[in-house]
Parts: C-alpha cells; sequence; structure tokens
C-alpha cells in the first residue's frame, strides 16, 4: 500500500455511512490509523432520515419509527442520549397505538366492527401465515391456501392474498347478518376493505404492486423485526445520526460533495481509486464504502469505471426499490378535532361506477390519514408508488384540496352533520424525483431474493477497494434504519479485520 496512512471515503451520510464512520474512528482514532473522510451529496446528514417542521410541529420526512425496541441498538443509542424525551409535542402517531381507528367509506359511511373486524382479522392472518407467525382465526381456511401456495415459484404476496380472500368468499357465502352497506354490497364493501389493508402493506413495503412482492422472502424479513414497542423519537430521528457524527472530528464529513463517477482497478497493479466529484474536483482512496441508495445504483449504471460486474448489476436491476411519500396537511386550528380520529379510508374499487367524480384517483390507494399527535392541527397521510411519484409534480394546494374533498366525503355521514375538512396547506416529500435517492427503500421483487442483496454487499476486490452498505445490502433488515445501521457497522468490520485492528 503506498500510503502508510490508508485512505477510506465513506460516500453518503446517512445511517450507514455514519454508522460505518463512526465505528472506523472510534475504533482507530487513539492511534490515528486511518484518513477518514464522509463526502455527502446533499447539503444535510442524515439521508432517508430527515427531521423538520410543519406549521410550527416537529415532523419526520423520511424514518419515523425504530420498529421494536427490543434489541435495537438505535433505541439504546437514543436511550443513552436522552432523545426519547421533549418539551414539544412531536410526530408520535399516537392514534396507531390505540389500535381503535375509524374506518370510513366514499360516501360517508362510517363502518362498524361487525363489517370491518372479519376481512381485518383474515388479512391479518394470511400475512402472518405468509410470515410463519401463528393464525387466530380462519386457522383451516388459511393452512389450505398455505398448502397450494409455499412452494410455489415466483409467488408473490399480491397474489397469495386475493387467493386468499377468494377462498374465504368460497367458504363465507351462507354468513348470515352480513348485509351490504348504504349502496355498497356486502361483496363490494369486503373487497375495498380488503383492497385497504393491501395498501397500508404497501406503503410497508414501498412495493407500487403487491403482485410484484415475493412471497418467501417475508418469512425471512418478519423473523428480523425486533420484538416489543414501537416508537417515534421525540427529539427527531436526526438526532440519532447527529449523535453518531458528533464523534468525527470537524471536517471529516465534507457537504455538497456529489460524487459523479468512481474509478477503481481491476488489475493486480493497485493504483488509489478516484472519486470524481460533480464540481470537477478529484479525491483518491485506498477504500471506498458506497452507501448510496439502491435507487441511486438502479440509476447510476455510468458510476463506476469500469463497470461493476455482471452479477451486481443483476442484483441491483432485480431487486425492487419504489416510493413513498409522506403527506403533512394542516387544519385551521380551530377546526381541531378533539377526538383526533385515526382515518382507515375505504375507496371505491377501479372497476366501479360509484366512483364519486371528485376524489382524485392518486388518493384512492391511500388508506390512513391521522393527526401527528393528539389534538394536533397536522395530519399525516403516506402514499406509495406510482400515486407517490405523481404528488410529487403537484402544486401543494391541489394535494391540500384533494385530501379536503376526499375527508369531507368519507364523513360526510349523518354523525358528522355535513361538516366541511378543509385543509388550509399541505407539505410532500418527494423522494423518488430526488436524484441523492431516486425512491424510498426496498423491497425482495418476484424473481430476486435475500441472495441478490448479498451479492450487493460484496466488495468489488479481496483488497477492500470499493465496498457496499446500506439497507438494500442487508438481506433481512433490509428497508429499515437498523438495517442500515448493522451493514455500516458490517463494512466498517470488515476493514478494520483487513487491517487486523479488531479487539
Ligand atoms: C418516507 C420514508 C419513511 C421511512 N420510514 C421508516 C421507518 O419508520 N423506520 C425505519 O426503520 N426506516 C424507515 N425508512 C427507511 C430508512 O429511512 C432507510 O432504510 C435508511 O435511512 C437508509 O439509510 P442508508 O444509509 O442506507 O441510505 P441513505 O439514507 O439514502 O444514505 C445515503 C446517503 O448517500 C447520499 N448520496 C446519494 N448519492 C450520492 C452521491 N452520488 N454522492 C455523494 N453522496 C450521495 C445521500 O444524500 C444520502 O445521504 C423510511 C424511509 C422513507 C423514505
Amino acid at each position: 500500500m503506498a500510503n502508510v496512512k490508508p485512505r477510506v471515503v465513506v460516500v453518503g451520510a446517512g445511517m450507514a455511512g455514519l454508522t460505518a464512520a463512526n465505528k472506523l474512528h472510534t475504533s482507530t482514532h487513539l492511534k490515528q490509523l486511518f484518513e477518514l473522510t464522509v463526502v455527502e451529496g446533499g447539503s444535510r446528514i442524515g439521508g432517508r432520515i430527515n427531521s423538520s417542521e410543519f406549521c410550527g410541529d416537529r415532523i419526520e420526512q423520511g424514518a419515523t419509527w425504530i420498529h421494536g425496541i427490543e434489541g435495537s441498538p438505535l433505541y439504546k443509542i437514543a436511550q443513552e442520549q436522552n432523545l426519547l424525551h421533549s418539551h414539544r409535542p412531536w410526530e408520535c402517531m399516537i392514534g396507531i397505538d390505540s389500535g381503535n381507528p375509524t374506518t370510513v367509506a366514499e360516501g360517508g359511511h362510517r363502518l362498524s366492527p361487525s363489517t370491518v373486524h372479519p376481512i381485518s382479522t383474515l388479512f391479518k392472518n394470511l400475512m402472518n401465515h405468509m410470515r410463519g407467525k401463528s393464525v387466530d382465526e380462519d386457522g383451516d381456511l388459511i393452512s389450505e391456501i398455505g398448502k397450494n401456495c409455499s412452494d410455489g415459484e415466483n409467488l408473490s404476496v399480491g397474489s397469495f392474498l386475493r387467493r386468499g380472500l377468494e377462498a374465504y368468499w368460497g367458504v363465507s357465502k351462507g354468513r348470515e347478518g352480513v348485509e351490504g352497506v348504504g349502496n355498497w354490497s356486502r361483496k363490494s364493501i369486503e373487497e375495498a376493505i380488503f383492497a385497504m389493508h393491501e395498501n397500508i402493506q404497501r406503503g410497508y413495503s414501498s412495493a407500487d404492486d403487491l403482485t410484484v412482492l415475493d412471497y418467501n422472502a417475508e418469512r425471512e424479513y418478519a423473523d428480523a423485526i425486533f420484538p416489543g414497542e414501537e416508537i417515534t423519537i421525540a427529539r427527531g430521528y436526526t438526532s440519532l445520526v447527529e449523535s453518531l457524527a458528533s464523534v468525527l472530528p470537524s471536517g471529516t464529513i465534507q457537504l455538497n460533495r456529489k460524487v459523479e463517477k468512481i474509478e477503481w482497478q481491476q488489475s493486480h497493479e493497485f493504483g488509489p481509486v478516484k472519486l470524481h466529484f460533480s464540481d470537477g474536483t478529484t479525491l483518491s482512496a485506498d477504500h471506498v464504502i458506497v452507501t448510496v441508495s439502491l435507487g441511486v445504483l438502479k440509476n447510476g449504471i455510468h458510476m463506476f469505471d469500469p463497470p461493476l460486474p455482471i452479477s451486481k448489476n443483476r442484483a441491483i436491476s432485480k431487486l425492487g426499490f419504489g416510493v413513498v411519500n409522506k403527506v403533512f396537511l394542516q387544519l385551521p386550528p380551530h377546526e381541531q378535532e378533539t377526538k383526533s380520529p385515526f382515518l382507515q379510508m375505504v375507496f371505491r374499487q377501479p372497476n366501479s361506477e360509484l366512483r364519486h367524480p371528485k376524489i382524485p384517483d392518486w388518493i384512492r390507494k391511500t388508506s390512513l390519514l391521522y393527526p401527528i399527535y393528539t389534538n394536533s392541527s397536522v395530519w399525516v397521510s403516506w402514499i406509495t408508488g406510482k400515486n407517490a411519484l405523481e404528488i410529487e409534480s403537484l402544486e401543494e394546494a391541489e394535494i391540500a384540496k384533494g385530501f379536503s374533498t376526499t375527508t369531507t366525503n368519507l364523513l360526510s355521514s349523518n354523525s358528522n352533520s355535513g361538516k366541511r375538512f378543509e385543509f388550509v396547506k399541505a407539505m410532500r416529500t418527494q423522494w423518488g424525483s430526488d436524484p441523492l435517492f431516486f425512491g424510498s427503500y426496498s423491497f425482495v421483487a418476484v424473481g430476486s431474493s435475500g441472495d441478490d442483496m448479498d451479492v450487493l454487499a460484496e466488495p468489488l476486490n479481496p483488497q477492500l477497494q470499493i465496498m457496499f452498505a446500506g439497507e438494500a445490502t442487508h438481506r433481512r433488515l433490509y428497508s429499515t434504519t437498523h438495517g442500515a445501521y448493522f451493514s455500516g457497522l458490517r463494512e466498517a468490520n470488515r476493514l478494520l479485520d483487513y487491517y487486523n485492528y479488531r479487539h
């Protein structure tokens, strides 16, 4: 190695990049074994973690939850750094915890638990079966469907779920006492409630359509979810990455340094890697840890010179990476709902002639709408896939109008006495069109598998010139902040092992 002190450059100051930098620094700084730099294309750290403000409230534009606190390293950091308490309210989505949503259907029908519960339970049980978890009702039915499906090649989550619904209808034809609601037939309302759950699932996975989400990968993913409560971070998710970054000497993180090209070596004559930035400058390194999103890798086919090996490119193109955006909406303060409803929205299916003409199409696959904390005048909704991309180019006023019209229609039942919901302001995230992300998080698409994530995680050569971290490189914890964290740790440890610096 020409340089006495190996030069390590981490590309990206998101969770994976900052974890890698934090680990490399804290493991070696006493002896100053590395020359460490983090280059970030954007003007802030955090990447897909971005706490900000909307109408005076603290909101999360990206990562929102710690998914399970037991065993979560992020929860541990948040606890140690006292990030879980704040004198100001924050986006904590209290309604989700209540487990008592108000389900409203197009045309202004508040649905009773007796209508919603059987379909919600069926859906939950189908998901649990896929994930190898116990099923509390409909057990025989679900294991029958499962028998026909479990060995299926290229089976999707979406097709399994629909088989489940068909089978349910098959055995429940003569169910007594279950009628339609208003001008909804029993079957149409059940299908629409089922679709509402599918849409929630689309948001969890980021897949635009559940028929592209791999069935077999669900179990591996579910096995890796941490147990325990799911929480949000009172001081903002960004405070977590700030805490990781705070140990780095000033100047280590360079913002607004967008990498355009990474020149690396394939031959035995290993010269340094050369990074080319968008401003025309360059930087040489012995080791580069690339943490950019799968979306950036998919779009950045010319980023590597020479190009990435075929196996790596194949994994990049096969794996799924979808768009999920959040929409924040403001009600005038005097219109705050004292009961802070947590709304589940049920819409007419595409083939229905009874669709309300003023409800925009882009909202129809959106299921949830709720205040970010009890009595907040700021509400939030999550939009996935093509619709998420579509709203990125809409005026925010149009989005506020679309939500106002829709909510007014959904809540127009007698009990609400025709009250009009008027959101006065909207703000939506734009993860899909942002060239530093090109989407929100990854998933195992039909035709790919966790093996592709392992391929993505492999360094390009034994000399560890180019290494890869980031949520999409973790075969069990992809799509999460803790997946990104562990991937950063993995690559830092790989480098420390290479130099025998791990104790
Ligand atoms: C709307 C939304 C909600 C989410 N909700 C949750 C949640 O509730 N819980 C959860 O666990 N996870 C959630 N996630 C996912 C989570 O945010 C990500 O999995 C995680 O933050 C990814 O971290 P990362 O380091 O792998 O990638 P990133 O955060 O994308 O970091 C990569 C960094 O590289 C930079 N970069 C890109 N290109 C270049 C370039 N050419 N040159 C230099 N720098 C570059 C980017 O600016 C970025 O800072 C959510 C994500 C979104 C978008």
